[in-house]
Formats: C-alpha cells, sequence, structure tokens
C-alpha cells in the first residue's frame, strides 16, 4: 500500500474533526510526539528527522481507541501506536504521517496476585511496580526508562534490562503471560493470545498488532541496596563483575560494568556522582538485595576493588535517586552530552566465552570502543553479558567495521544503526510475524515500512500453504 502524503493528511484532519469526543493534539507538540530517542544514532538522525504525524489521539478507554482505530481502518490512515517514546531506532516515529496513538493515557493496573499481574498497555512501569511492590512484587525486568517508559512499549520495542539478570530478557519463557490485541479494521476485533503466541507482537514495533492489555509474571520484591565498586584494572572489574552476575548466593538485580573512560565521562556529565568513582578507573554498578551485601563485600575483597558508593533501598528512595539511571541506555544518554562525537553499538556475547571475548575485543578496539557490559541470563537461562558499547563516531563505514570486528570474534549485534524490524535485533523475515499482520492489520496500516516481510506476505502464504513453512496457531477471529 503507497500513502499520499496529501490525502493522509486531509482524512486525518476529517478524523480529527468526526471525533470530538477524543482528546486530540494537532499543535506544535505533533512535533515532539513523532519523536523518540533515533538521534543516539548519526545515521537514523539523517534519515528521520523530518518526520511527522498529521495528528496525536490520546484516548482513554477501550472505546476511545476502538473510535480511532475505526476511523483510521475506514479512511485507510497510518496507525503508530506510542508508549512514552523512548525506544531508540524510531521505532514510534511514522514514515507516511497519519495518526499517532498515544497510550500513556490507557494506564491502569487491571489486577495482580502473587507472581502475576495484568495491566493495560500505557501503564508506566515505575507506576505498576509502586502498585505491586506494596504487596512484596515487582517487574521482573525494567528498562533504565523505568520511570517514563510503558509496557506496551518495552513489549513493543524493548528487550529487558534491570533484573534480566535473573529473568533474562522479558521474550524468555514465563515472563509475557498473555497480551490483549486489537485488529485494524473498520470494526475492530479484540483478541486474547496467550504464550507462547503472545510474543508474536513482541519487538516489531507496533507493526503487527496494536496491544490493549498485557499478562506479565512478577518479581519477589526485595530492598535492593545500590552500591559501585571501583576497580583499577579492567581485566579485575570484567572478572568481578561475572563472578557477582553469576554468584548464586548472592541475590542481585542488575550488574554493570562500565570501563574506563565510561566512569570520567559521568563524572563529568553528573555532579553528584562527584567522589563516588575513582576518575581514570572501572566502574562495577550493582544492585543487590540489603540481605545480600556481605556476599557482595566478599567478592569486592577478592577482586581488589573499592566500594566507593553506597546506598540503602531506603535512602535510594528518600533521595529519589537510582544508579540505575545510570546504566542500559542512560550510560549512553549521559555521555553524550559531554561528548558529541559518540554514538554507540548493541551485542550479545557469546555466554561460554563473554569474559574472554570482552578482553579480546577492548585490545582490538582500543579507545575507539567503550566498554559497556550487562549482565544478564540468556533467554534459555546461562549467564552472558550484553553490551552497549560506546564508538567514537567517524563515519557509517568505520561503524560498520566495528560491528563486523564485534561479530568475526563471535559477537552477535542488534544494530541500533537501522529502522527496519528485520534489520535489527530480528535478523530476518519472521513468516509468524507477517501472517501475525495479515491477521490483525489486513490494510497494513500499523507503523506502515517498518516490516519488510510485509513485502513478500504472498510468498509467506505460499510458502505456508506447500508446506515449506509452518506458522504458529493463532486464535480464530
Ligand atoms: C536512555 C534510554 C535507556 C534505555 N534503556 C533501555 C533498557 O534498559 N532496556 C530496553 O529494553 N530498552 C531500553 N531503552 C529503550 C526504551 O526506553 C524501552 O524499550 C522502553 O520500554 C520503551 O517504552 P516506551 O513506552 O517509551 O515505548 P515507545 O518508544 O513509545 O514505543 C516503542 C515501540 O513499541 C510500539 N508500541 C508502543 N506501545 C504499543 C502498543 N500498545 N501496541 C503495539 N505497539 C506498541 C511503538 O510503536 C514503538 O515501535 C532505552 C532508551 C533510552 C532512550
Amino acid at each position: 500500500m503507497t500513502f499520499d502524503p496529501d490525502t493522509v493528511r486531509t482524512r486525518t484532519a476529517a478524523l480529527v474533526q468526526a471525533l470530538p469526543a477524543i482528546e486530540w493534539i494537532t499543535d506544535a507538540r505533533v512535533e515532539r510526539l513523532s519523536q523518540d530517542f533515533y538521534w543516539f544514532s548519526p545515521v537514523l538522525k539523517r534519515q528521520l528527522s523530518e518526520l511527522r504525524a498529521d495528528a496525536v489521539a490520546r484516548p482513554k478507554t477501550e472505546d476511545e481507541i476502538r473510535a480511532v482505530v475505526a476511523g483510521c481502518a475506514a479512511a485507510g490512515i497510518p496507525i503508530t501506536a506510542r508508549g512514552s517514546g523512548t525506544g531508540n531506532y524510531g521505532q514510534c516515529m511514522p514514515l507516511h504521517g497519519g495518526v499517532i496513538l498515544d497510550l500513556s493515557a490507557y494506564n491502569r493496573l487491571l489486577w495482580h496476585k502473587p507472581g502475576v499481574a495484568r495491566a493495560q498497555a500505557g501503564i508506566r512501569m515505575m507506576e505498576m511496580d509502586r502498585q505491586t511492590q506494596a504487596e512484596g512484587w515487582e517487574l521482573r525486568c525494567v528498562p533504565s526508562t523505568f520511570r517514563s517508559a510503558t509496557l506496551g512499549g518495552l513489549y513493543g520495542g524493548g528487550f529487558g534490562g534491570v533484573g534480566s539478570i535473573n529473568y533474562g530478557p522479558l521474550a524468555s519463557t514465563g515472563n509475557v503471560l498473555g497480551v490483549k490485541a486489537m485488529t485494524i479494521e473498520p470494526e475492530p476485533k479484540t483478541v486474547e493470545l496467550r504464550a507462547p503466541e503472545a510474543l508474536l507482537l513482541h519487538h516489531v514495533y507496533g507493526t503487527n498488532g496494536l496491544v490493549l492489555e498485557l499478562e506479565v509474571g512478577l518479581a519477589p520484591a526485595h530492598a535492593w541496596l545500590e552500591a559501585i565498586v571501583s576497580f583499577d584494572g579492567f581485566d579485575a572489574a570484567v572478572e568481578f563483575a561475572d563472578a557477582l552476575a553469576a554468584a548464586p548466593g548472592i541475590v542481585k538485580k542488575s550488574v554493570t560494568l562500565l570501563a574506563a573512560p565510561i566512569p570520567d565521562l559521568l563524572l563529568a556529565a553528573v555532579p553528584w556522582l562527584a567522589g563516588h568513582m575513582a576518575a581514570g578507573g572501572h566502574a562495577v554498578f550493582t544492585l543487590v538485595a540489603e540481605f545480600a551485601e556481605a556476599g557482595l563485600q566478599q567478592l569486592v575483597q577478592a577482586f581488589g576493588g573499592t566500594v566507593t558508593y553506597r546506598k540503602t533501598a531506603a535512602e535510594v528512595k528518600a533521595s529519589n535517586r537510582t544508579i540505575v539511571e545510570y546504566t542500559w541506555n542512560h550510560t549512553t544518554l549521559h555521555a553524550m552530552k559531554v561528548d558529541k562525537g559518540l554514538t554507540y553499538i548493541q551485542s550479545g556475547f557469546d555466554a561460554a566465552r563473554h569474559v574472554q571475548q570482552a578482553k579480546d575485543l577492548r585490545k582490538a578496539l582500543g579507545d575507539e570502543v567503550l566498554v559497556h557490559l550487562e549482565f544478564i541470563r540468556t533467554k534459555e537461562g546461562a549467564m552472558n553479558c550484553s553490551g552497549l558499547q560506546l564508538v567514537r563516531y567517524s563515519t557509517d563505514a568505520r561503524l560498520n567495521e566495528i560491528m563486523q570486528i564485534h561479530r568475526d570474534h563471535g559477537v552477535y549485534i542488534a544494530n541500533p544503526h537501522v529502522y527496519i524490524v528485520e534489520d535489527g535485533k530480528q535478523g530476518q523475515v519472521n513468516p509468524d510475524v507477517v501472517a501475525t499482520k495479515m491477521r490483525f492489520d489486513p490494510a497494513g496500516l500499523l507503523n506502515p515500512g517498518k516490516l519488510r516481510g510485509w513485502n513478500v506476505r504472498e510468498q509467506v502464504m505460499a510458502d505456508a500453504a506447500a508446506g515449506r513453512v509452518s506458522l504458529a496457531t493463532l486464535p480464530s477471529f
């Protein structure tokens, strides 16, 4: 389907008029609401900065969502779902204008019981945690953007984060139990998908279904002690981080390695960190259960580190300041504040040799790549790390070379400098994802242009009919 920009604009304006009960945004705020953190990438910055929706709808109820979806489907208007717009790859930026469906006001926690909760997609993760922590439970993994990011946005565009050291990425079996999604048709239907089909709409940038509700596993909430451990040597720092991550007796929520000179960049960007990290050194940021502090101290001593920052859970709460907001891609954000020449890559190491790979790559790439590792479990449960390495950007060609050097060392790259689903983490056309889109979005109106598989949907269906691929079974609707 092609979209003529003038036709889309005119039809969107007519829809805004036709649905006066909906909260519409059509003023200068549309520009901000059409963007995310795509500018972390110099490549995407060049490609996407002009993109704008024609209007933003902020529905509060399922009926309001249905009215907007029905109107867009009837008029052939593109719809791009948005949570809080903290995605990194232009995920919620509309390539063909139309309506941004901002779900941030559709945000109720529907119910929770020990170990499981169900919420509307637009709930902010911090708010969800606030409500379930009162009963001793919390989300199993949250991005460092937990304060503003939504559960639907994590599912639609995210990977995992703090807590993935225990539960793996969001996609690990048992983390997402069900989703309710809406079809994009003149008479929209809602459908409940249970696991494993509940993952068919995950990390495809809202291209193959509009998620209304999510049912997710919860983790026991502990009082988390926040600590920064400083090291003089890289090898000691990475070996400590790995040992702490793997230590089964130390209950923890995150372990982050920031190799020199990243701590210096953070010290320059964040005044309050002064005195809490050794200048010129390497740092490991960690959250462990308060009752596990003795085990942490034992490992700090064994590897020759120094605790340069320590805050109890009560102190963290009182200060409203958490070191989580300096880990994951917040490290990138703060480093880019002081050095505009930086960008980043995303990588997944080999669980069998991740520490050696990290040492080898640091030697191979020297000062051009600044090592940032997040220790997490793989989907299968092995301890591993993923990298959000900072890169001193020179040219696109060199950036691609650096990613290739990682691949040559056996490290997987989820390229963050592309906006097509298959060019990023997914890696290739997934027939199930395409078939799901055909059911939920038959006219191809959801975030159009981001799913390459949509262009080969006839082939995918022909392959399925001929038995060359077998597709996941969706409930009839
Ligand atoms: C500083 C920084 C740190 C970050 N740290 C992490 C991290 O630790 N881990 C991580 O995984 N990510 C991280 N991210 C990426 C991002 O913050 C998270 O993935 C976050 O969960 C996205 O939530 P959001 O509400 O902002 O989603 P948005 O950016 O609004 O949306 C993300 C994608 O999901 C789609 N979408 C949103 N809602 C729905 C819905 N209801 N139905 C269907 N599709 C939908 C959108 O169309 C878009 O394609 C980080 C980004 C930044 C800028």
